[in-house]
Formats: C-alpha cells, structure tokens, sequence
C-alpha cells in the first residue's frame, strides 16, 4: 500500500527535516517530536549542555557582581553620612537592586551553544552576538508558532482555505466537489 495514503500516515503531522539550532552545529535530522531542536548526536547534547552551564554559570556571576556593587554603593554611603552632621536618610534597597540586576541578566550570547559575548549598545546589553544568531533563534520561535497555529481549528480553517484556492488555480472547473470535504479532526 503506498504510505502517503494511509489514512492514520495523513493524518500525522510529520515534520520536515531540520538543521541543528546549536551554534557551530548545522546537522540536518529528522525531528521526532514538532518542538525538538537540535539533532540529538550525543557530541551535539555534550556542547549544549555545557553552554547551558556557562550561560548559568554567567548569570550567577553577574548577580553576583551587582550584589557586591550594591554593597559598596550602601557602605560608601553609610561612611558619608557618617562624616556629616546630618540625619540617615532611609535607605532604598530594592529598586535600585532590581533595575540594575536587569541590564546585567544577559552575558553570553543567548544563541544555544554561541559563547561570544554580546556587544553593549549604549545602555542594554545585547541578547545576541550577530544577526545570524538572533535570525536562527528567531526562525525557530517562528517555527513553533506556526506549528502551534496549525494544531488550532482556526488555523485549521486557514489552511483549509489556502488549499481550496490553490486547487480552483490549479483546475477551475473539476475540483468544486472535492473542495467541500471537512476539515481535519485536531490530533
Ligand atoms: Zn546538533
Ligand atoms: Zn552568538
């Protein structure tokens, strides 16, 4: 029987084969699951793993930086005071700790597997080392959108219509009777 009308093959959403999101990878695989990645080679998981560590690693330490900045702001301001003859101002903790823990979250670059260190544009740090790893990572969210839309029955009627349309172009006068056969069940 041929595979392609196997009416529970059809009814599958199969993915299409896929390049590796891991930077320095390229991989072309097979994806098993409609959210899966990187191509599972377990050299491929090894390096993930260990940006995925670094990129913590990073975080920690920025945190850790700001903390000891905060400090050193706080007991300078304490000796200050101290100097002067004036009254403590009360002290504001935690806005400022949270504002600048924010401009420091990102480290590396957040392209899995990418240890380049983003640029600083003028007062963000950049999530992204270049344009092609921003463009990679951009191109998957996309992906799984899409892919997410498509399991939706609206998505459904959308595509539904673009098949109708593309068939009436196809052959404007055979096709009006399959173009009235019901959607898909969501799987
Ligand atoms: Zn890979
Ligand atoms: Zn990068």
């Amino acid at each position: 029987m041929d595979k392609r009308h196997d009416k529970r093959n059809c009814r599958r959403r199969r993915p299409r084969p896929r390049i590796c999101l891991r930077q320095g990878c390229g991989q072309k695989y097979q994806p098993r699951r409609w959210n899966q990645r990187y191509c599972q080679d377990p050299e491929c998981l090894r390096l993930l793993r260990r940006w995925q560590a670094a990129k913590r690693q990073a975080r920690r330490r920025e945190d850790e930086a700001v903390k000891v900045q905060h400090a050193q702001a706080q007991r300078a301001r304490r000796e200050r005071a101290a100097s002067l003859p004036q009254p403590p101002k009360p002290i504001e903790v935690a806005a400022a700790r949270g504002h600048a823990a924010k401009v420091f979250a990102h480290f590396l670059c957040a392209r899995p597997g990418c240890h380049e260190i983003p640029p600083k544009l003028s007062r963000n740090q950049a999530h992204y080392c270049c344009p092609a790893c921003r463009q990679a990572v951009r191109r998957v969210l996309d992906r799984e959108r899409k892919w997410q839309f498509r399991g939706t029955f609206q998505g459904q009627r959308a595509r539904q219509q673009d098949y109708q349309a593309a068939r009436a172009r196809r052959c404007p006068r055979q096709c009006d009777a399959a173009s009235t056969t019901p959607p898909r069940p969501p799987p």
